[in-house]
């Protein structure tokens, strides 16, 4: 793709930028690919700026497959069939957004000057052309150079037009390692109030990407008021200390070891750093002066939920991030019968996921935890590839008796039938009670007698 920052753009993007000239506009690579192949790395996605209207772009594409992604902010998207879609916008003026959210409305431009003075950072405002090279109105690459993100224009005015930029900012940083310029730092504290007018969907991405850097800890670290302003709900975290041989940090600290420690998924990293947000509410200390947090998992389950919920996740990732917080004091090394429910109910991979998380806790507490810890979590690790490789029942699935052999044994139908496999397969996975057929209807008939006993 490129060397060195010589930026080639693949050939479908290289195609879209003849198309566009030929039809008498001007067509640019601009944003995030300029600035990433710059960096020396592959670009995400190549995005295009065009002098050409949206009616224009689609009519210099009739017949080929397009997408109206944001035709009122000139967007169309150009799918082929190889390949990523390429994404191609029209120039436009920044335009001002009264309310923090909405631009007031769209004015769209035929000059590159407009378009690129709108954009967020000088390292985002660049354009490149394979035959008219790279158009550097505000500096840069001279900053890309110097790894600095500054605002393009007065940061003020730029950050109280649309608060998310203030996000984006921390996001940047957190991804590329990038120090923020002064005035654009004072800028971004100053305006943080700003950020509660935000859509929650648009806050999301923008933490989802911040998380997911690999300079997150630090970021959030350095700009922690600005994130509780977003997520309120984890400002008693900072200054909560934790008086046990456990720990060496405040919650808050404890918490950006761990985001640090996980892996780069937005599941372990939102995990890592609402694992821990129920302790503030859960603290108590024992008479020799010891802190203690009990109950905290379900609290920061809860927490986490809320947070998740507000923000608008899908159910399906909510649950999947909340369910690690729920269980990551789960009790190690792990028993059987235990991790057998866990994969059960929650799958191989949610598991896995549930191990990588206790790693990166167990990694950002006291000095020597982690060494003492590591074996009985390796040996749960390996317990689990055990059962999965032996192929126990897991499930009900698993069992080597359905509903329907409980209805021919005389089970009436309905919810008795649900409770009773239940039953037989929480004895399975205790290990009281082989998965075998003849077994399991002998013990199911017991259970019924039980029952009707119970009822008389
Ligand atoms: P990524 O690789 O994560 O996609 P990106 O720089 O391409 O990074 P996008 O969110 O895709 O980020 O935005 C594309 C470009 O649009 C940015 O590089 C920037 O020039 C501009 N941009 C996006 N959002 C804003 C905003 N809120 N204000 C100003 N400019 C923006
Ligand atoms: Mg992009």
């Amino acid at each position: 793709m490129e060397q060195n920052g010589v930026i080639q753009p693949p050939a479908a993007v290289l195609e879209v930028l003849d198309r566009l000239e030929s039809a008498g506009f001007q067509a640019w690579c601009v944003g995030g690919c300029v600035r990433d192949s710059l960096l020396g790395k592959r670009p995400f996605d190549w995005d295009i700026a065009t002098s050409a209207f949206p009616q224009e772009t689609q009519a210099c594409f009739a017949g080929e497959q397009i997408i109206e992604i944001g035709l009122s902010h000139g967007t169309v998207a150009l799918v082929r069939k190889t390949g990523h879609p390429v994404e191609i916008t029209s120039f436009r003026v920044e335009t001002g957004y009264t309310d923090g959210r909405h631009p007031d409305s769209v004015v769209f431009s035929r000059c590159l000057k407009d378009d690129l003075s709108r954009r967020d950072f000088t390292v985002n405002a660049m354009a490149y052309h394979p035959k008219r090279g790279l158009v550097d109105l505000f500096g840069g690459k001279e900053d890309l150079k110097q790894k600095i993100l500054r605002c393009v224009g007065e940061p003020a005015e730029r950050f109280s037009e649309d608060a998310l930029r203030i996000l984006r900012c921390l996001r940047f940083s957190a991804q590329l390692g990038f120090t923020v310029e002064e005035n654009t730092r004072r800028a971004l504290w100053q305006a943080k109030s700003l950020l509660s007018g935000l859509s929650q969907e648009r806050v999301r991405e923008e933490l989802t990407k911040l998380l997911c850097g690999e300079y997150a800890a630090g970021v959030l670290r350095e700009y922690a008021e600005i994130v509780f302003e977003v997520l309120p709900q984890l400002a008693p975290m900072k200054g909560c200390t934790q008086e046990t041989r456990f720990h060496c940090y405040d919650v808050w600290e404890h918490t950006l070891h761990a985001v640090d420690h996980a892996p780069k998924s937005p599941e372990l990293r939102w995990a890592a750093l609402l694992h821990d947000s129920g302790k503030p509410a859960k603290k108590t200390f024992s008479p020799d002066g010891v802190a203690h947090f009990y109950g905290h998992p379900p609290e920061s389950g809860r927490l986490a939920r809320e947070i998740l919920g507000r923000l608008r996740f899908a159910n399906r990732q909510k649950e999947q991030i909340a369910l690690l917080v729920d269980h990551h004091e789960d009790r190690l090394p792990m028993e059987e019968k235990h991790l057998k429910k866990l994969l059960g109910q929650y799958g191989e991979e949610e598991v896995a996921r549930l191990f990588e998380l206790m790693e990166a806790d167990m990694s950002a507490k006291a000095p020597g935890i982690y060494e003492l810890r590591l074996p009985d979590l390796e040996a749960s690790r390996t317990l689990a590839r055990e059962i999965l490789s032996r192929g126990d029942c897991l499930t009900l699935k698993g069992m080597a008796l359905d509903g329907k052999a409980l209805r021919d044994m005389g089970v009436p139908v309905g919810p008795e039938i649900g409770k009773i496999l239940r039953c037989l397969l929480d004895e399975v996975l205790e290990g009281k009670l082989p998965n075998e057929k003849a077994l399991l209807m002998e013990r199911a008939r017991q259970l019924m007698q039980n029952r009707a006993e119970d009822a008389q």
